[in-house]
């Protein structure tokens, strides 16, 4: 009978949770728009795992803990289908959390495990499809099945390489990576649209508007992902010469660092930073900071370290990513429905303090 009682408030719990997060869900990925801070989005995520882990019979396969990002609700762009699933990944909260997660996937291996150690980084992920060496689509990760074609941009973003350079690439593979705004291109792009609004404004004064009615046209960016995801997302349709020019500025000053691979044939290497050491051969940027470390207290130090630089590192971070470098080692442990079984992300504790509506605004 009590049992009976547990489970149904556990249910109802569950029930309000999962409609909330939702409609959290929906409003992030496709209007742009955080109605709660990442912090309580993540704290709330946490809890329905919590009571699916206590439950299981709730986690159902319409539960957002099964689900990668959301549905393409285009822009514009295409749809285009990855070759392989872009999945999210897995989160821990605390060093006690991680130690427990990798001494589970060290058992779960059966054999030593080399962990790759990479910045999170916080911007959005992208695949980019090669065939013969040369830049077939660019696609976002919609969910994680199916993303939006972006590839029409590519032109005008310098960091991705049209046509790779070397030799030796599998005839088709997709690098997956994060496309981010570095943080001081973040503060001049802010620059730029405080200097575009005040140019506004003199000729909006020009034609005799009042200046307390004069719009805000050029807002500044909330933060660096959402000026990513708005510079990335921009369409050309319908633009003025002007608004073409700004958006090719706004697509120059985007970033890249490639964090993994998707459908690939060979050449099969042992692991995934050997692979790395390749992609960056052939001209695709991978991020300078990772690491390889024998034992799972070499990654605490290095999670802690690098928290206590967090702002120092050239873009925005929100925790570390933790992998089993061993390529094999991914097939064997597999993933669940939303994330590989041989990953995990450590966050760092959220630093917003007040809940805003942050929306995308391109401004143009
Ligand atoms: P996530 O951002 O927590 O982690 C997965 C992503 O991390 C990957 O898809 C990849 O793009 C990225 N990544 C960055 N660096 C990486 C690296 N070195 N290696 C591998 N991947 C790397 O998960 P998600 O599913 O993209 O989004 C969930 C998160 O988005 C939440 O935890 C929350 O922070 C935020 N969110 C917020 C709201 C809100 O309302 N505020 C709503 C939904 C989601």
């Amino acid at each position: 009978m009590e049992q009976t009682q547990d489970f149904e408030r556990a249910r109802s719990e569950w029930e309000a949770l999962r409609e909330q997060i939702e409609r959290y869900r929906t409003a992030y990925y496709s209007e742009g728009v955080s109605l709660v801070s990442d912090g309580q989005y993540d704290e709330q995520f946490h809890r329905l795992e919590a009571l699916e882990r206590a439950f299981p019979e709730l986690a159902g396969q319409d539960s957002p803990t099964q689900e990668v990002g959301a549905a393409v609700v285009s822009a514009g762009f295409p749809p285009h289908e990855h070759a392989e699933r872009m999945l999210s990944l897995d989160n821990v909260f605390s060093l006690e959390e991680f130690a427990d997660w990798a001494v589970k996937t060290a058992d779960a291996a059966g054999r030593p495990v080399r962990w790759l150690s990479e910045l999170k980084i916080d911007g959005l992920a992208i695949s980019l499809a090669y065939r013969d060496g040369v830049l077939e689509t660019a696609t976002t990760r919609g969910d994680g099945r199916v993303g939006e074609d972006i590839t029409e941009n590519i032109d005008w973003i310098p960091v991705i390489p049209r046509t790779l350079s070397g030799e030796g690439f599998p005839p088709f593979f997709e690098a997956r990576g994060e496309v981010f705004i570095a943080t001081a291109d973040f503060t001049a792009m802010n620059g730029r649209q405080h200097e575009l609004q005040a140019a506004f404004e003199t000729d909006q004064q020009a034609k005799g508007v009042p200046a307390d009615k004069v719009k805000v046209r050029y807002p500044e960016f909330a933060n660096a992902r959402n000026a990513a995801a708005g510079s990335l997302r921009q369409r050309r349709e319908n633009k003025n010469a002007d608004q073409i020019d700004l958006m090719r500025e706004r697509l120059g000053r985007l970033s890249l660092y490639i964090h993994g691979i998707g459908a690939w044939q060979h050449p099969e290497l042992p692991n995934q930073s050997d692979i790395y050491g390749l992609l960056d051969g052939w001209g695709l940027p991978v991020s300078p900071h990772s690491r390889v470390f024998d034992t799972a207290a070499e990654v605490q130090a290095f999670i802690a370290e690098c928290g206590v630089h967090r702002h120092d590192f050239e873009h925005e971070i929100d925790g570390i990513v933790v992998k089993v470098d061993e390529l094999a080692l991914h097939d064997e442990l597999g993933a669940t429905s939303r994330a590989p079984r041989w990953a995990i992300a450590y966050k760092y504790p959220p630093e917003e303090v007040t809940t805003k509506l942050l929306r995308i605004e391109v401004g143009i």
